[in-house]
C-alpha cells in the first residue's frame, strides 16, 4: 500500500509547471513552481515543520503546549497541520482588514482566532503585535513562531524548496524569481540555488510598489503576503541581484490572465511574480530557464482580486481582455 502517514507529511515536492499563454514573444523556458500544491495551500507549509521541531529541540514548545503567532492566513495554515499532527493547541491573531474567509480557514483548522483592529499603530495594547506578544507571555506553555525573526522560515526553503528546483531543472536554472514577505522564500531558495550554481544562478525579487524592498516612497498596496515596510530579519538582501517593482493592476491583471489562460487559479502575490518574471525573460536568450515562485491558491481572493466590483471599489479598472488593466 501506498500512502502517507499523515497530511503534514505531504509538504513540498510540488511540480513546475511551463507558462505558456502569457509568455507569447519569449524565446526562454518560464517554470512555475506551483506551490498551492502544498496540503495547506501554500509555500508557508514548508517552514512550519523546521519552526516546530526547532522549538520543541530547544526546550520553547513542550507536549500540551499553545502555538501563538499573529498571522493572516498561509503561515497559520501551515503551522496547524503540525500542530494538531502533535497534538499542540493555536491561536492566532489576525488584523480585521482580513475578516472573513481567511479566519474561518484558520477556525476550520481547530485554532482559536482573536481578531484585532487594523488601524492602531504596532506599539499600541489592541495591536496585532502586542496582542500576540500579550497572549503569548499569558498563556502557560506558549510558544510564538515569530515568523518575521525565525531563521527556520529561510532554512527549510534553503533544504526543500531550493533542491527541489535544481533536482526538477537538472541544474539549468539560470533565474530564480520570488516576491519577498518575510524573505524566507527568497532567501532561503536563492541561496541553494547560487551555492548549486556556483554563484551563476541570477535572483530577482519581486515587490508591490509602495515597499521597501525595492526602494522607492512607502505606502500601502493591495498586494497580499508580499513587501514590507521594514526589514525582518528573515530576509538576506545579499541573496537579491535585483528588483522588479509591480503595480496592484499589473498584478491582479497578470493573476487573472494566470486563472484564464494557464488554468492557474492563484493569489495575487502570484501574479506578481509572474509579471517581474516576464519582464526578466524577455531580453534572455532560448537556453535561460525561468523559475517563479507561485505562493498561494487563489480561492481565498475570490471576493477580492477576482471580483470585478471589488477591483473597482479599489480604483482599478477592468478591460476586456484580461478583466483589469495592467
Ligand atoms: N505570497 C503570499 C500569499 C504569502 O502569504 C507570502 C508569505 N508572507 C509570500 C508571498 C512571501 O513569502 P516569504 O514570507 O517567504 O517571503
Amino acid at each position: 500500500m501506498r500512502y502517507a502517514s499523515h497530511i503534514a507529511d505531504l509538504v513540498g515536492n510540488t511540480p513546475l509547471v511551463r507558462l505558456n499563454a502569457v509568455t507569447d514573444g519569449i524565446r526562454a523556458t518560464v517554470l512555475a513552481k506551483v506551490e498551492y500544491f502544498n496540503p495547506g495551500g501554500s509555500a508557508k507549509d514548508r517552514i512550519a515543520r523546521g519552526i516546530i521541531d526547532a522549538a520543541e529541540r530547544d526546550g520553547l514548545l513542550k507536549p500540551g503546549g499553545t502555538i501563538v503567532e499573529p498571522t493572516s492566513g498561509n503561515t497559520g495554515v501551515g503551522l496547524a497541520l503540525v500542530a494538531l499532527q502533535r497534538g499542540y493547541r493555536m491561536v492566532f491573531v489576525v488584523p480585521d482588514k482580513f475578516a472573513g474567509e481567511k479566519m474561518a480557514v484558520l477556525r476550520a483548522y481547530g485554532a482559536e482566532v482573536v481578531v484585532t483592529p487594523t488601524s492602531v499603530p504596532p506599539e499600541h495594547p489592541d495591536s496585532y503585535y502586542s496582542v500576540s506578544d500579550r497572549l503569548a507571555r499569558e498563556i502557560p506553555g506558549a510558544f510564538k513562531p515569530n515568523q518575521f525573526a525565525n531563521l527556520n522560515g529561510p532554512r527549510g526553503h534553503y533544504e526543500t524548496t531550493g533542491p527541489e528546483v535544481w533536482r526538477d531543472t537538472d541544474g539549468r536554472v539560470t533565474h530564480l524569481v520570488a516576491g519577498i514577505g518575510t524573505g524566507g522564500t527568497i532567501s532561503g531558495t536563492g541561496r541553494f540555488l547560487k551555492e548549486a550554481s556556483a554563484g551563476e544562478v541570477v535572483v530577482v525579487g519581486a515587490d508591490p510598489e509602495g515597499s521597501i524592498y525595492s526602494g522607492g516612497p512607502l505606502h500601502g498596496y493591495l498586494v497580499e503576503g508580499v513587501g514590507e515596510d521594514f526589514y525582518p530579519d528573515t530576509f538576506d538582501p545579499a541573496v537579491v541581484d535585483r528588483y522588479e517593482r509591480v503595480s496592484d493592476a499589473e498584478s491582479f491583471a497578470m493573476t487573472r490572465r494566470l486563472a484564464r489562460e494557464e488554468g492557474l487559479l492563484v493569489g495575487g502575490s502570484s501574479g506578481m511574480a509572474v509579471v517581474a518574471a516576464l519582464r526578466t525573460a524577455r531580453t534572455l536568450p532560448d537556453d535561460a530557464v525561468v523559475v517563479v515562485v507561485l505562493p498561494d491558491h487563489g480561492r481565498g481572493y475570490l471576493s477580492k482580486l477576482y471580483d470585478d466590483t471589488w477591483l473597482t471599489a479599489h480604483g482599478i479598472p477592468l478591460t476586456p481582455s484580461t478583466g483589469v488593466s495592467a
